[in-house]
């Protein structure tokens, strides 16, 4: 059993948009057993799509296609698919009505052009579309089973898992499952040196690092006959690799630090604030993207100006004199005080230079302070994250930074 996966848009061929849609496509089926051999991204262009569908049905037996089926005239798919199966397009009353329901339980008036969405070849089944209007489709050609679903990511995943994953053989390959293990803080090389063991080539299950943005991910991909087998070898080394990198390790699967903190804190019940100079809020905003924040966060002082600093957070006018607003100094008096005025149990505080101007020889660009104050006492830690890095990245790494100061600040209960 074979698979090969083809995702439709200009947008996607030119560059300008990354097709996530194939990759999210292959690891579902790879969970299944179901190989997946080539990935084509094409144009909305008549021709190549119908002679990559054609090509793609005499080789795979499942064929999944994703993106194309709007109401414009740039949306070909459904053209494209008719004239691979060599049929005329028809029209599907029952996915008229739909499409019309959908229109009017969101209290909006259909346009005429959202007709062409009811039209499918001859000899194709109609997959409805409960998250957006353009229905799918699904087609047997040459060798291949084919299921057309929407472009838009959200609704094509709702449609793979809800129509069309059911409907899929199971591969006779049997099943890989994946897990990802993240960390912040241990250079890539040292905890590729600590896991070595579970590294070694031909090993089941796979272990490999990755870096982004200062978080290495641990993706271990275990490879067995029954979905429990692989989930038993996968349980077995994350054990290890949760023991070996010990606290470096702040979360499972897609867990951001973020979220690892807001865990901490609602578990303690803790409460948190920030004074921040360059990451400008960044702290407080990352902090908030965790749904059920404001059980833990109150406020964020973004004091960018020193006057604002004195003000606000009653920074003496002769830290800055004497140290600079780029300093450990005034990390430490942003952070005790910013805990002090919010009442809360920690504070975080940040003041670097961010770049891209504004760097000197002894304070470059890259040089956050970053300030801890909490129950034990406060905290400064200064990082160089480095000159050639862009002001965005480095506020990200300052955030970043700031928020695992925290979570490796609270004990874990
Ligand atoms: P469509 O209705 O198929 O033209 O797609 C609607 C929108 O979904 C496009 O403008 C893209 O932004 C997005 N999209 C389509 N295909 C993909 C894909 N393969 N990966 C990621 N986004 C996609
Ligand atoms: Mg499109």
């Amino acid at each position: 059993m074979n698979a090969q996966i083809i995702s439709i848009g200009t947008e996607l061929a030119i560059g300008q948009t990354v097709d996530t849609n194939s990759a999210w496509l292959a690891q579902r089926l790879a969970e299944i057993g179901i190989h997946c051999t080539r990935h084509t991204t094409i144009a909305d262009e008549l021709a190549p799509i119908v002679a990559a569908i054609k090509q793609a049905s005499i080789e795979a037996d499942l064929l999944l296609i994703s993106g194309g089926l709007g109401p414009t005239i740039d949306d070909l798919t459904r053209q494209a698919l008719a004239d691979a199966m060599g049929k005329p397009l028809v029209f599907h009353q029952a996915s008229m009505e739909q499409i019309e329901a959908y229109f009017r339980a969101r209290n909006r008036s259909m346009h005429p052009d959202n007709r062409v969405q009811a039209m499918i070849p001859q000899g194709a089944a109609p997959i409805e579309n409960t998250n957006g209007t353009a229905p799918g489709m699904s087609a047997l050609l040459n060798k291949a089973h084919i299921f057309v679903m929407p472009g838009v990511p959200r609704e094509m995943q709702m449609m793979f898992v809800g129509d069309v994953l059911p409907k899929l053989p199971r591969g006779d390959g049997g099943v890989i499952l994946q897990h990802s293990i993240r960390t912040f803080g241990m250079p890539e090389a040292e905890a590729g040196q600590k896991i070595a063991g579970l590294m070694a080539r031909g090993r089941n299950p796979t272990v490999g690092t990755s870096a982004a943005d200062l978080i290495i991910t641990i993706r271990i991909n275990a490879h067995a006959s029954t979905r429990e087998e692989a989930q038993r070898l996968i349980d077995a080394d994350a054990v290890q690799i949760r023991q070996l990198l010990g606290r470096a390790v702040f979360g499972e699967g897609d867990m951001t630090i973020s979220d690892a903190v807001g865990r901490l804190l609602i578990d303690q019940q803790l409460t948190i604030s920030t004074a921040e100079s360059c990451t400008g809020g960044l702290i407080a905003k990352r902090l908030t993207d965790v749904s059920g924040s404001s059980a833990y966060f109150t406020q964020a002082f973004v004091t960018y100006a020193n006057e604002s600093k004195m003000r606000l957070l009653e920074i003496p006018d002769a830290l800055f004199r004497s140290h600079g607003a780029v300093s450990a100094e005034v990390a430490h008096a942003m952070a005790a005080n910013g805990r002090r005025i919010s009442g809360t149990d920690y504070s975080l505080s940040a003041t670097g230079i961010a770049g891209p101007t504004g760097g000197t020889a002894d304070k470059p660009v890259g040089l956050v302070y970053i300030g801890i104050a909490g129950p034990r006492g406060v905290e400064v830690k200064e990082f160089r994250f480095g000159e050639l890095l862009g002001r965005d990245e480095i506020r990200d790494r300052a955030a970043k930074a700031a928020l695992n100061l925290l979570r490796l600040s609270i004990k874990p209960s």
